[in-house]
């Protein structure tokens, strides 16, 4: 008589081991089963990782599995694969991968099938509109073309035939000739491409390509809002695209996934998330805009990096990678030097004439000579004035959102801050209010010091004063503000105003780049790029560059190059200098000397308490325990802290954090998992684990 059958589960929990469940008579499971158990007097449904396994306790305290959960698909064996990878380099569970993978989805009476449909309908009225609108020729074709495609899917007409043909100009093909070498080569090809030099079409040729293999092509973007975008641009030459992220539905997100598993030569676009679809047989997998911090998961478990574990998965697949940008992170142009990658120049612009000019503006110097109009220079004023008059759109960013940042007692120099994080609190008006912009706590504003009754003014300007001061300035002009404030409803009508020109000049935060093609923009004006560069964080300065190559990429209308005019109280420094034609070589060989990513391995190990004596306490506890852990290690971590971080208490619990360095070699993994092993001992003795997290690459 055969002995009882044991398998291994995953759990969707925060899980250091996959426990052991006995197999009843009559039920059969294999490696990616799906199987209904109970673990801590709850009932889960975890994903069977192995069969035939050896119990390491007595048989007899082994639970018995519940069932088969029916109705849910099997995973893939590479699927746990990828989440094992995942696990191992982002120092968490299996489970919690598996649980971002397959989310316990709530399946209540959505839309099915009409919504696909609807969906279509929704697009074609949009393009049309957008159509209407186009004044460029090209941009034209390029809706029309989009159009057809729609109509066809709507239709139901075969999908091939009707996609476009991809025209590659001398550059984008010499461009795709080196990507075509280095995977050849069984490399990772860093396609750099300044804005408007025609990446897309060489990620599409090179997705067509792989579709006519039989192969599948996944398509990462940053953010949902570019995928919108992407969408029917892609549709256009590969109808039957996928998209997949968080913005869907999850009746839409689940019809993607059953595409996935049961079609071969499929296409998906979408966000991080779209990783964990069951993917198979894939040719290519594309991340574009590779610099974008987005791409990155900060809560809950896994906190993965999309760009990262896009190249595990395309590992797993054996597919080739093609990361592009317009301005590559130091992490990859590193990977480039060291030969890990290829990285691929396409300088020529493909859809409009040459590059914005820059002007920096010295606000030190100017307030000087009387030249400030509150937070506008004349300067820039005059430059506003000369794109209005002659029908060009204007674009300001203000990277604070508020009336004003903070606000200050004018007797007593009190500045209120939030009680529960101690950062100041943040005027906002309509309705007038300060407001905590990490926890979101608001207090009703009465202008009146809460210690000595005396009188609280504003300090500095944020976006809503700064639409004030351009709305005094420029009584004419039709101006919008867009930044977190901005209700979502209203988000997607104003871009849509500022597209179809309605708008003269808007202004927002950070917001307002998000993958924005705008015709008639003719300005781009950065207040304060103080804010964006020299801050505590060592990628600061690496972001604010990223962020004002977009915007100079961005500006010019019908081939006439545009302006980007940067004001600032620090005109030396070599972020505004790099714009102009400076190299990354500066920034790396910084990063270098202070021993910096990308030439070792940051983790940070958070700890959150109410209770501030006992988290002093226990940081420092950590912070001993693991200097003891890699006492014995030929190359040990750097350990700093424990620290407060910049904002050191959010919503009402203290924060410290420790920083370990690691030295990027063969060692790093293990000395990964003395950490992993050394903070989960720590956990559990202290009984602390719910108040730690871990950090890997964080950005
Ligand atoms: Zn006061
Ligand atoms: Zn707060």
């Amino acid at each position: 008589m055969p002995g009882k059958a044991f398998i291994q589960v995953i759990l969707p929990l925060r899980l250091e081991w996959e426990p052991c469940y006995a197999l009843p008579e009559g039920i059969r499971a294999k490696v990616g089963s799906r199987v209904r158990v109970r673990f801590a007097g709850q009932e889960y449904v975890g994903a069977v990782s192995a069969v035939d396994v050896t119990p390491e306790v007595d048989e007899s305290r082994i639970l018995p599995v519940l069932g088969i959960a029916e109705g849910l698909p099997e995973v893939r064996p590479e699927e746990i694969r990828l989440w094992k990878a995942v696990s191992e380099y982002y120092l968490c569970s299996v489970g919690e991968v598996y649980k971002a993978a397959y989310p316990a989805l709530k399946i209540g009476q959505e839309e099915v099938e009409a919504r696909g449909r609807e969906r279509l309908e929704t697009r074609l009225e949009r393009l049309k509109e957008k159509l209407g609108k186009a004044r460029k020729e090209e941009t034209r074709e390029r809706y029309q073309a989009e159009i057809e495609a729609v109509q066809a899917r709507l239709q139901g007409r075969p999908a091939a035939g009707t996609a476009g043909t991809i025209t590659l100009s001398p550059a984008q093909q010499k461009a795709a000739d080196s990507i075509r070498k280095a995977f050849a080569a069984g490399k990772t090809a860093l396609l750099h491409g300044v804005t408007g030099s025609g990446k897309t079409e060489i990620y599409l040729q090179f997705a067509r390509e792989a579709l006519a293999r039989g192969k599948s092509v996944l398509y990462l973007v940053p953010e949902i809002a570019l995928s919108r975008q992407l969408e029917d641009r892609i549709a256009a030459f590969i109808p039957d695209v996928q998209v997949f992220h968080s913005g869907e539905s999850a009746t839409r997100r689940r019809q993607v996934a059953t595409h996935v598993r049961e079609n071969d030569g499929y296409m998906v676009l979408g966000t991080r998330s779209a990783l964990f679809l069951p993917h198979h047989g894939l040719g290519l997998v594309i991340v574009d805009e590779e610099h974008d911090t987005s791409y990155k998961q900060d809560a809950p478990a896994p906190r993965y990096h999309g760009r990262d574990t896009a190249i595990m998965l395309a590992l797993i697949q054996g597919a080739p990678v093609l990361l592009g940008s317009a301005t590559p992170s130091l992490e990859s142009l590193y990977n480039a030097d060291t030969g890990r990658f290829v990285k691929v120049d396409l300088k020529e612009r493909f859809h409009s004439g040459e590059e914005a000019e820059i002007r920096i503006i010295d606000t030190v110097a100017e307030r000087r000579k009387r030249g400030l109009v509150g937070s506008l220079s004349r300067k820039l004023i005059a430059e506003i004035q000369t794109s209005l008059d002659t029908g060009g759109q204007v674009l300001v960013l203000r990277a604070r959102r508020s009336y004003a940042p903070s606000v200050q007692c004018t007797e007593c120099g009190h500045i209120p801050r939030c009680s529960h994080c101690h950062v100041p609190l943040s005027l906002h008006k309509q309705p007038d209010r300060l407001v905590c912009h990490y926890c979101g706590h608001t207090e009703p504003w009465t202008g009146v010091c809460p210690v000595c009754g005396g009188t609280l003014q504003p300090l500095g300007a944020g976006t809503q004063k700064v639409e004030e001061e351009l709305r005094d300035l420029f009584p004419q002009a039709h101006i919008a503000r867009l930044d977190s404030d901005t209700p979502d409803t209203r988000e997607a009508g104003i871009i849509r105003e500022f597209a179809a020109g309605e708008t003269d000049i808007l202004v927002g935060t950070q917001i307002i780049t998000k993958g924005f093609d705008f015709d008639g923009l003719d300005l781009v004006a950065v207040l304060q790029a103080d804010s964006l560069v020299g801050q505590q964080d060592f990628r600061a300065d690496e972001r604010a560059f990223q962020l004002l190559e977009q915007f100079r990429g961005r500006s010019g209308r019908r081939g006439q190059p545009g302006r980007l005019v940067i004001q600032t109280r620090e005109p030396e420094h070599p972020v505004y200098a790099r714009l102009d034609g400076g190299t990354d070589d500066n920034l790396l060989a910084e990063r270098k000397l202070f021993g910096y990513p990308p030439y070792t391995r940051l983790v940070h190990v958070v700890l959150k308490d109410s209770n501030e004596k006992r988290l002093d306490f226990l940081s420092r506890e950590l912070r001993n325990t693991l200097l003891s852990a890699y006492s014995g290690a030929d190359t040990p971590p750097a350990v700093v802290g424990p620290y407060a971080p910049i904002v050191d208490r959010v919503a009402g619990e203290s924060i410290r954090q420790i920083r370990i360095t690691f030295p990027r070699n063969k060692a790093l993994t293990a000395l990964k998992r003395t950490l992993s092993t050394a903070l989960s001992a720590f956990g559990k003795e202290r009984r602390y684990a719910a108040h730690l997290t871990v950090d890997v690459d964080p950005v």
